[in-house]
């Protein structure tokens, strides 16, 4: 049974992948804030390109929303050509950071061990890790579901204890979600969300666990957004598509007017 979600402030963040020039970026942020006005019973994040960070942290300074980076290099200065380090980010205002998402894993090579330095190294530079795991359609169909997460926790996570785990956030997004149009039923992901927290209470202490965030991802749009949102271990949503739009996302987080 999961406990004391009423603790845990329901964040929905956009992820844009590689989308939307500095212009855009800026055009969209001014809109999401006369969207936002009132509301603030949300937190909302928004990960650009790097090369729209600076863009998205100016043009939301005088607002509650946060800005990602999508991704970030283990090592915090060196040789390494077209890598970005967690100094660099957190020194320009970014305040969390996407580490793990399918796209990554599926495209460029990242693994479970790359995952854990990149979280280490941007816990160590101050920014909050967005974890993704999620298992492929194939890995689901052939019951290796939970055996899966089980490794990309355990390995995602060595090493890191419980004080630096606090400011964790967890994505489940399973592969056969993204972008698909396809969303787990608020079942399925259910089930996910609990045995994600279930690991992470043998890993880290209790209490720091029922407070950690875990964000549903795969075709989460407003019309699914209530659905599950309001499951118990279901803390809020990782946005691709439907994030690109402001009143199609602002439509998610603003769910229980829909
Ligand atoms: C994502 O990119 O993390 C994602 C969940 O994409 P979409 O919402 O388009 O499925």
């Amino acid at each position: 049974m999961s406990d004391m979600s009423e603790n845990r402030r329901l964040l929905i963040a956009g992820n844009w992948k590689m989308y939307k020039t500095s212009a855009e970026t800026v055009e969209f942020i001014e809109r999401l804030k006369e969207l936002l006005s009132s509301d603030s019973a949300v937190d909302v994040t928004l990960a650009p390109s790097f090369t729209s960070l600076e863009a998205a942290i100016q043009a939301a300074q005088d607002s509650s929303i946060s800005i990602a980076a999508q991704n970030v290099f283990w090592e915090q200065e060196g040789a390494f050509t077209g890598e970005v380090s967690a100094t660099m980010l957190k020194s320009m205002g970014v305040k969390q950071v996407i580490i793990g998402h399918s796209e990554r894993r599926q495209y460029f090579g990242e693994t479970d061990e790359t995952v854990n330095r990149r979280i280490k190294a941007a816990l160590s530079g101050g920014l909050v890790p967005i974890v993704c795991v999620g298992e492929s359609l194939e890995q689901r169909e052939a019951g290796q579901t939970f055996k899966v997460l089980k490794t990309q926790l355990e390995t995602g996570l060595e090493g890191i204890d419980s004080e630096a785990a606090r400011t964790l956030i967890l994505a489940y997004e399973p592969i056969w979600a993204i972008g698909t149009g396809k969303t787990a039923t608020p079942e399925i992901a259910q089930e996910a969300h609990k045995f994600i927290r279930e690991r992470l209470q043998e890993q880290f202490d209790k209490g720091l666990v029922s407070s950690l965030r875990i964000l549903y991802g795969g075709s989460v749009k407003p019309e699914n957004a209530a659905e599950l949102l309001t499951q118990p271990d279901i803390d809020g949503g990782l946005v691709g598509g439907a994030s690109l739009k402001p009143d199609v996302f602002y439509g998610i987080i603003n769910y229980k007017r829909n």
